[in-house]
């Protein structure tokens, strides 16, 4: 098996409803995140994919979506009047927590068509939350 990982940064800011500690308050993140991918046998040019094709899909779509964004859960309190002042936010059926947020990316990526295994979310130089999802075939 074959694997390749890109590294990128981004950041965000959100909150978590419901928690009971700090986190429950508006904050940010400088996040790093680790989308790995693998197949089991390599194209025609030796690769599992060109880096700079993944890395300009990821930085693209982080560029677009989430990047120096508001993350926040739709039921928030605070989405009607942020958006209300034309503020950013990027609006999550889920709370935004690290887990979350490198599920959405890994949805993203494997819908763009790369075979995507994990995506890692360090939140912050300690802390790191992963999603893998099935093994694609080849
Ligand atoms: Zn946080």
């Amino acid at each position: 098996m074959y694997s390749i990982s890109k590294d990128l940064h981004f950041c965000y800011g959100h909150r978590l409803l419901h928690h009971p500690g700090k986190c429950r308050h508006l904050h940010g993140h400088n996040a790093r995140v680790v989308v790995r991918l693998e197949r089991a046998a390599l194209d025609e040019l030796g690769m599992v994919c060109d880096f700079a094709d993944l890395g300009r899909f990821v930085k693209g779509w982080l560029e677009r979506e989430i990047d120096h964004n508001l993350l926040l859960h739709r039921d928030d309190p605070l989405l009607p009047l942020l958006q209300g002042v034309g503020e950013r936010c990027y609006v999550m059926d889920r709370n935004p927590t690290a887990e979350n947020i490198a599920q959405l990316i890994f949805a993203e990526v494997a819908r763009a068509g790369f075979p995507v295994v994990e995506v890692a979310l360090h939140e912050t130089a300690s802390a790191c939350a992963r999603y893998r999802g099935d093994r694609p075939s080849a």
